[in-house]
């Protein structure tokens, strides 16, 4: 039986952890665990597009399954494990790749965004990278992926293959998976300018705040987030005209679990001091014990091992099963 509620995401241990990834996915998988049956990854093999230092890579991938556990998901009840354990997911990638059209992959923008002026210079693995994406999704046939705004056109593309797969082979096999996107927080920005997402692959260690910032660290950050001379809107059609000061409202927002029309009103014409002041406390209390946990975690390197394998014993049964059916289904021998 095909499932009919099952939800796979996965964050790349490609640097430290932001306060973009934990509202636009994390603080989302927590809320959805309970709903949902979860697979959820650490995604080393898309974090690998880009170089990343041999000897920290274990340790930032057993980070994001710390930062999993720490946001509130339970390890017992979700599948935690990381991507390259689980080789089903490339050999289906291999498969997508001769599904997917290289129009589509030229369409993309994060590989836009990401190889800037340097195109010719960047790996073919961060040019494919949507169709391995496609089958971390689709070897778990999964039916919803939490993501932020910034993978929607990924998720796009998982459609667009799973459903040119279905066509090309006559079956319905593949679901088109929906992506779930909601929050305040489903595109925070950088503290920098306010045009660019918040990203773990910035050089500007002052346009983000990571989960595992210090107090200090936080104070300082949000001291020194661009704003305007202005006092802050009085409506949220103002607030929309000035990009750096609409993120700050969202992220207060998006921390206390109101709208950020709400957050507008609360604010509307008062000094940004003030305003300033009042995330700062709240970005600390809600990082906090985020970050505590997390440090407590990794160093109970036995038991995070121990979750991954059990997560990766899981994952494995699920899709050798889904890519033992894909072969039949193209016409290829049992893998
Ligand atoms: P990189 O810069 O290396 O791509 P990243 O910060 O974009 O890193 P990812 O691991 O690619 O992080 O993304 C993990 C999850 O976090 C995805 O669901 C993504 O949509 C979400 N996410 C990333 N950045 C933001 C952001 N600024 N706002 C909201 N969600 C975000
Ligand atoms: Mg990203």
């Amino acid at each position: 039986m095909k499932p009919s509620n099952r939800i796979l995401s996965g964050v790349q241990p490609s640097g430290d952890l932001h306060l973009g990834n934990y509202l636009g996915a994390i603080k989302n998988f927590v809320s959805l665990q309970h709903e949902y049956e979860c697979f959820f990854c650490v995604v080393d093999l898309h974090a690998i597009t880009v170089w990343q230092d041999p000897q920290q890579l274990s340790h930032k991938i057993r980070e994001v399954i710390a930062a999993f556990i720490a946001s509130g998901i339970d390890p017992k009840k979700n599948i935690l494990f990381s991507q390259s354990q689980v080789p089903q997911h490339t050999q289906l990638a291999w498969i997508f790749n001769c599904v997917a059209r290289m129009g589509w992959l030229n369409r993309m923008t994060q590989f836009k965004d990401k190889a800037g002026k340097d195109k010719e210079n960047v790996s073919v693995g961060l040019f494919s990278y949507p169709t391995l994406m496609a089958a971390d999704i689709l070897i778990y046939l999964a039916t919803h992926v939490p993501v932020g705004e910034d993978q929607k056109q990924h998720l796009e593309f998982t459609r667009d293959i799973a459903q040119k797969f279905n066509n090309d082979f006559n079956t319905d096999f593949f679901p088109l998976t929906k992506p779930l996107i909601f929050g305040e927080g489903t595109r925070v920005m950088s503290l920098r300018d306010g045009t660019k997402k918040m990203s773990k692959s910035d050089i500007s260690e002052y346009s983000r705040i990571m989960l595992n910032d210090s107090p200090d660290e936080i104070v300082q950050k949000i001291k020194k987030a661009k704003t305007d001379p202005l006092p802050l809107p009085a409506s949220i059609k103002d607030a929309s005209k000035r990009p750096e000061v609409y993120n700050l409202l969202s992220i207060f927002a998006a921390l206390k679990d109101i709208s950020t029309e709400n957050a507008v009103q609360q604010y509307a014409g008062k000094d940004f001091a003030l305003f300033k002041q009042d995330l700062t406390d709240l970005v600390v209390e809600k990082i906090q014990p985020i970050s505590k946990e997390i440090s407590k975690l990794m160093n109970d390197q036995l038991y995070l091992d121990s979750i991954m394998i059990d997560g990766k014993n899981k994952a494995i049964v699920e899709a050798d099963s889904v890519l033992t059916k894909v072969y039949d289904i193209v016409g290829l021998q049992k893998p």
